[in-house]
């Protein structure tokens, strides 16, 4: 079975800074890492691979540098990554993003395809859905756990809003959008991390895929932001009372709302 796990990097959400003049993300102001929720993503596709045989690629849609997010994938496990960047992906929105993974993955002779629940940075959780609507293939989100797989068919079963569990079955090619439920991450090892910065990342551009310019990046995205403000954020004071139960009532009174004088 050829498992595909779409991994995207994302910076470091606790150092990132913000440009408040141009309203956009100052990338390079943090370390890059692979989006947390797609651990849980690559570890279920290597413990899929485990327990059926076959192979796991990662693949990553952005700049050059995500080759190094990749390689952290392979040392968790992956057995093959693809990079897929051109300068002119820049800007892309989610559609676009979508667009471009979906052409590059219609490359490839894959069964499944597993992706995280959402990214830290954009946090739109389209960007699965999407790409398998541009495969044309089923898709399930907020998946915990899958159940079995036999004679092409994936069983699971997902979580939905109100937390009722449901069962479902789908025709593999299929894409699984999965929640933090369905693995425990494991670290890399050692060796495997040593053995990463040698390996081969596979690069696909705009060349490669079967797309124009203006199917991709700012051209592709009928989405323009228009703005994005960066909430203030209030200082924490904190103040201990000990041992003074009036102090704290006296203190609580102005944010009890319709409070007895
Ligand atoms: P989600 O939909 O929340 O991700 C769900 C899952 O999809 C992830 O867990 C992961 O498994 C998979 N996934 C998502 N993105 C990728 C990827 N790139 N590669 C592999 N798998 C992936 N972002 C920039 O970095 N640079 C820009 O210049 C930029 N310009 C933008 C311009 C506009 C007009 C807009 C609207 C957005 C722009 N963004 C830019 C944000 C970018 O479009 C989104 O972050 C991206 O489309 C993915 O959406 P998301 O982060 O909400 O992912």
């Amino acid at each position: 079975m050829h498992i595909i796990v779409m991994i995207k990097e994302v910076p470091d959400m606790e150092r990132v800074r913000f440009d408040r003049e141009r309203g956009v993300v100052d990338r390079v102001s943090a370390s890059a890492e692979i989006n947390p929720f797609d651990l849980y993503a690559l570890q279920a596709a290597v413990d899929l691979r485990d327990r059926y045989g076959g192979r796991v690629t990662a693949i990553s849609m952005g700049p050059p540098r995500c080759v190094e997010s990749l390689r952290d994938a392979w040392a968790r496990g992956a057995d093959a990554c693809i990079c897929v960047t051109d300068r002119r992906f820049g800007g892309a929105d989610t559609l676009a993003t979508s667009r471009t993974l979906a052409a590059a993955i219609a490359q490839l002779d894959y069964d499944l395809i597993l992706c995280g629940e959402k990214s830290v940075d954009g946090d739109t959780a389209q960007v699965g859905a999407q790409v398998a609507e541009h495969l044309d293939i089923p898709h399930s989100y907020y998946v915990e756990h899958v159940m079995d797989i036999v004679d092409g068919i994936i069983s699971l079963t997902t979580a939905d809003i109100c937390g009722a569990k449901q069962s479902r079955k789908m025709k593999l090619p299929a894409l699984v959008s999965v929640s933090r439920q369905i693995s425990v991450p494991l670290l890399p090892t050692l060796q495997r991390k040593l053995e990463s910065i040698d390996i081969d990342v596979q690069k696909f551009d705009l060349d490669d895929l079967s797309l124009s310019e203006t199917d991709v990046g700012s051209k592709g995205s009928p989405t323009r932001v228009s703005k994005i403000v960066v909430p203030e954020t209030i200082g924490r004071d904190s103040k201990i009372f000990r041992d003074d139960l009036s102090g704290f009532i006296e203190a609580m009174k102005p944010f009890v709302k319709g409070r007895r004088s």
